[in-house]
């Protein structure tokens, strides 16, 4: 396992990978500033909205004055704003920094843009999920309008697909073909009914986008997988998936996908459920489950607290870290019953399941590694030189909508706890690659 975390944590060479090596150490700069963090983040959110490299300058130079005692590189931002020349250059050094950030995660504005970058994976020999961003679903066409975008999108990307280059490695397990065409769907942007305390509304305007999401999949040979967002619509998305899924007209396709997350301290009886009702669903094409830690960590933590109740999620990362060896381990040994996933960029996780999979048998197809677009991309080239099958969750979409994916994406890699930040900051590789 060591070794093979090891292969997986090689530096790459080329020079897209130092720039983002680079790019990296910034982030982890900016990461041990937390004024400095909340000033970028701020500028980030801000940026959509403002009209000119001028406004977005005055915003900028707001924030960095408002700190009260600047590390040196907040101090230098501040000197250079106020500095002539590049105060004005600054308005539009900003606005490319936020776009360069912003297309170094989001694939394309459209699934037309999208296609070039997501047939260049293709040919790298990995694959892809697309996931189609968009801002919070407030109205029922908001809701409406997603699911036409999805509709669309498998559509489009179906017939992309079908002029790639024949790729066997990555299309096909010892169960059967993969799909080529793989969407990810939120089911909060299919409805904006979602409420934890009225689940039902919820389930019952998002039943039918979800219906038709499947039966378009299933007749174009598409795998449809559904996100896993935070506790208010866990159960009822839980639910809505594995109710439809036991539908007879569902019983031959699609294949279909659903998320674990590892950071949730009942995820284990999760998914003794999922696995419960996949076996009892008898169908012919088996549910993928995509294991994660899971995103939601600050809000779940937060909104616990304003409640008064114990957090739903692990308060050390070491347990997560630990439930996703002990999830994987139950995922890899549920082989065929279900095909598992690995969503993570902590090559101690990956390495494990790898190590894991190739003990108890599992063929390199039988499993596989996906990793965010701009976060993963040289775990992605690892993956593929260690012969194992990438998928690569490619978000599509403008910038204005990709802001808060973006600030959700930098959060996650500059906060301390994480794999990648630990990583940039220098920590040593054989220490994160321990037991957790
Ligand atoms: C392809 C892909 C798809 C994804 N899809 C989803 C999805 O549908 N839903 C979703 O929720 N997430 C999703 N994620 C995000 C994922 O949940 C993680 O947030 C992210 O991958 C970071 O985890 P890691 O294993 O890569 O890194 P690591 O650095 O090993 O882990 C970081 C994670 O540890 C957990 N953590 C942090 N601090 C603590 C603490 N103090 N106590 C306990 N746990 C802590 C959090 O979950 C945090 O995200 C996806 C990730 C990938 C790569």
């Amino acid at each position: 396992m060591l070794e093979l975390g090891r292969r997986l944590g090689r530096r790459r060479a080329s020079a897209a990978a130092v720039k983002r090596a680079a790019n990296d150490r910034t982030m982890a700069l900016v990461a041990a500033d937390p004024e400095l963090r909340a000033a970028l983040f701020r500028l980030v959110d801000v940026a959509p909205a403002c009209r000119g490299n001028e406004e977005l300058r005055a915003h900028l130079a707001a924030y960095l004055e408002g700190i009260e005692d600047p590390g040196p590189l907040a101090s230098f931002g501040s000197r250079a704003i106020d500095s002539r020349a590049l105060g004005r250059a600054s308005g539009g050094v900003a606005a490319t920094m936020v776009r360069q950030m912003a297309k170094r995660f989001i694939v394309g504005e459209t699934i037309v843009d999208a296609a070039r970058p997501i047939e260049r994976i293709w040919r790298d020999g990995a694959t892809v999920t697309v996931d189609l961003l968009g801002e919070a679903t407030v109205t029922e066409e908001e809701g409406r309008a997603y699911a036409r975008r999805c509709d669309e999108a498998l559509v489009e990307l179906s017939r992309h697909a079908a002029g790639w280059a024949d790729r066997p490695a990555v299309e096909a397990d010892s169960i059967g073909p993969i799909p080529r065409v793989n969407l990810s769907v939120k089911v909060t942007a299919l409805t904006p009914l979602v409420r934890a305390a009225a689940p039902e509304r919820g389930r019952a305007d998002a039943v039918g986008r979800l219906r038709e999401l499947m039966r378009r999949a299933a007749g174009l040979g598409a795998h449809l997988h559904v996100d896993m967002e935070s506790m208010d619509s866990r159960e009822m998305i839980l639910d809505l998936v594995l109710d439809l899924l036991a539908e007879p007209e569902f019983a031959a396709g699609p294949s279909l996908g659903l998320v674990l997350q590892a950071y949730l301290r009942d995820s284990e009886e999760m998914l003794e459920r999922i696995l419960a009702r996949a076996a009892a669903a008898e169908r012919s094409v088996p549910l993928t489950i995509r294991l994660v830690k899971g995103a939601y960590w600050d809000h779940e933590t937060i909104e616990a607290a304003q409640h008064g109740w114990a957090p739903p999620v692990w308060t050390d990362k070491a347990d997560s870290d630990r439930c996703f060896e002990r999830l994987t381990r139950r995922l890899l040994d549920s082989y065929p019953l279900v095909r598992t996933a690995i969503a993570s960029h902590n090559l101690r996780s990956v390495a494990y399941a790898a190590a894991y999979a190739e003990q108890i048998g599992l063929g390199p197809a039988d499993f596989e590694i996906q990793v965010l677009r701009g976060l993963g991309d040289d775990l992605q080239e690892a993956v593929v030189e260690a012969g194992l099958r990438c998928r690569v969750y490619c978000p599509v979409g403008d910038m204005v909508s990709g802001m808060a994916y973006l600030v959700r994406r930098l959060l996650e890699n500059t906060s301390n706890a994480s794999f990648l930040a630990s990583r940039a900051s220098g920590s040593d590789l054989d220490a994160l690659l321990g037991r957790p």
